[in-house]
């Protein structure tokens, strides 16, 4: 008989939770406190499409008030339900602890295909989604911040900054009530490929330790490691393409309709040429077609990457999967059973609140920007470079010799937003995952990686619920 998940996703964070909160000294209520969703706001409201009326289900999740404002993305799927918002938000809660980000987790979803409306249709829903917000004081720079999740992107956030500032004349921080905003909209350089570029930090910090490779039979350095990634949309497209610029070999893509696969590695920009004049990943030559998404993950390889959606793995697939490492790009992709059987294979999971969690650091970057109302680098850019001349000329006088032009260029740069956006998140994913490791290592190694970061993240939580003061 075929295995079978017996948690909904909410419940199954719970039951994640409920593994790490034994190893944190925090008394039931504060635990409990912890673990509940402050405000679950479900909505439903008509938006005229063509001839009809079509009745829209959406959803605002606000999982944590212990630092303000609210943070979390907003899914457009016609899989969005009260319960998968809710594991999403309490996700983000603790996904902001562990990565040093101070804000409380929210979620957002609307109950929609996107694919099935037009640009103009999506305006409309995601216009009049926006406006119940504001309506419930559910959005704004100080209460809760949105961003960009599965079936979203910097489109769907101009049209909602764009309708909260018409809702709020002369709020001078308006920017900062959504994040994920297109540069010309008040966004930061780096923040689309954010969180890919997190999970390639990430995943090569993982590699880069010795001592953890020689357990699972891996050399070190993300070159020539074997690399699956499921789902080919923002995070998945952009983890695939670090990987692969630094050397680690493509074998397998999967997309919704279904997968391909190279043991020899695949060239991952002629599969985007050839999705984008085909209008699919398959059939890409010298490249086996895969039936679908789920075979595609059970290929050979050192690492997978699932960036689709939740409970692709699960009991009915979990113990044909052959990667060592499982680095979380979605939320939930592993339900606990799941969780349980590849622990017991004895492969490394780098859990999502980690891992994914370049998309929020970098969206708190944003949100610094638009309150400061200053673009990085603005103001010390040109103060740098002068700096950095005056020491190399001093340099090149006192020894008499001169450096190389590719050494002078290097050396005089100062820092742009970019580089400024890219190192601020390459710093925070290096010295997080140090953070859980360290709990890890604390814990002896008895308990798997993901109750090690719930441990790192109920115990930021839990504090900062002690230091607020609970009203008698
Ligand atoms: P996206 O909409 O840009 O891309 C998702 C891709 O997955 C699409 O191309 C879709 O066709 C594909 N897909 C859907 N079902 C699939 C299946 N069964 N097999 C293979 N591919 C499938 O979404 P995204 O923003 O990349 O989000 C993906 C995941 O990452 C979600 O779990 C999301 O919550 C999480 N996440 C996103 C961000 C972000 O910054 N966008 C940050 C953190 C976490």
């Amino acid at each position: 008989m075929e295995k079978q998940d017996h948690y909904s996703f909410f419940q199954g964070v719970e039951r994640n939770f409920d593994k790490a909160a034994k190893f944190t000294r925090f008394e039931a209520g504060i635990l409990e406190q912890i673990k509940e969703c402050n405000s679950v706001y479900r909505m439903k409201f008509p938006v005229r499409i063509g001839d009809s009326i079509e009745v829209i289900e959406a959803y605002r999740v606000q999982h944590s008030h212990h630092k303000l404002p609210c943070k979390g993305g907003i899914r457009y799927s016609m899989d969005v339900n009260q319960d998968e918002v809710m594991a999403l938000a309490a996700l983000m809660t603790y996904k902001c602890a562990i990565v040093n980000v101070p804000f409380g987790g929210a979620k957002g979803g609307i109950r929609i295909n996107p694919k099935k409306y037009t640009a103009f249709e999506l305006e409309k829903i995601t216009r009049r989604y926006a406006s119940e917000l504001v309506k419930k004081n559910f959005i704004g720079p100080g209460i809760d911040v949105p961003a960009p999740d599965y079936g979203t992107g910097g489109r769907e956030m101009s049209w909602i900054v764009d309708t909260y500032a018409s809702l709020k004349p002369g709020e001078v921080d308006a920017m900062a009530c959504i994040t994920g905003k297109p540069v010309t909209q008040g966004g930061v350089r780096g923040r689309t490929e954010a969180t890919g570029l997190g999970i390639y930090y990430g995943v090569r910090e993982a590699v880069s330790i010795a001592e953890d490779m020689d357990r699972l039979g891996l050399t070190t350095g993300i070159a020539g490691k074997k690399v699956i990634v499921q789902g080919m949309g923002n995070v998945g497209y952009h983890a695939a393409k670090f990987f692969y610029d630094n050397g680690a070999i493509i074998v397998g893509l999967a997309e919704y309709e279904g997968g391909i696969y190279n043991e020899n590695g695949l060239n991952l920009y002629e599969v985007v040429d050839h999705r984008k004049s085909t209008g699919s990943i398959l059939n890409f030559p010298g490249a086996t077609n895969m039936p679908n998404g789920a075979t595609t993950m059970e290929m050979p390889c050192d690492i997978l990457i699932p960036a689709a959606l939740e409970n692709v793995i699960n009991a009915s697939n979990a113990d044909r999967i052959q990667a060592k490492i499982i680095g979380e790009g979605a939320n939930g992709p592993l339900t606990p059973e799941a969780d349980e059987i590849l622990n017991a294979k004895g492969a490394m999971i780098i859990p999502d609140m980690y891992l994914n969690a370049g998309g929020v650091t970098v969206s708190y970057f944003e949100w610094l920007k638009n309150l400061s109302h200053v673009r990085f680098g603005r103001m010390d850019k040109r103060f740098s470079e002068n700096q950095n001349g005056s020491i190399l000329n001093a340099v090149e006088n006192l020894t008499g010799k001169r450096a190389s032009d590719i050494e002078r260029t290097q050396i005089l740069h100062g820092p742009d937003e970019a580089d400024l956006v890219y190192s601020g998140l390459e710093d925070t994913m290096i010295s997080s995952y140090h953070e859980i490791r360290e709990e890890w290592l604390r814990l002896e190694r008895k308990v798997d990686m993901r109750t090690a970061a719930f441990v790192v993240a109920i115990n930021k939580v839990g504090v900062s619920y002690e230091e607020l003061g609970i009203f008698p």
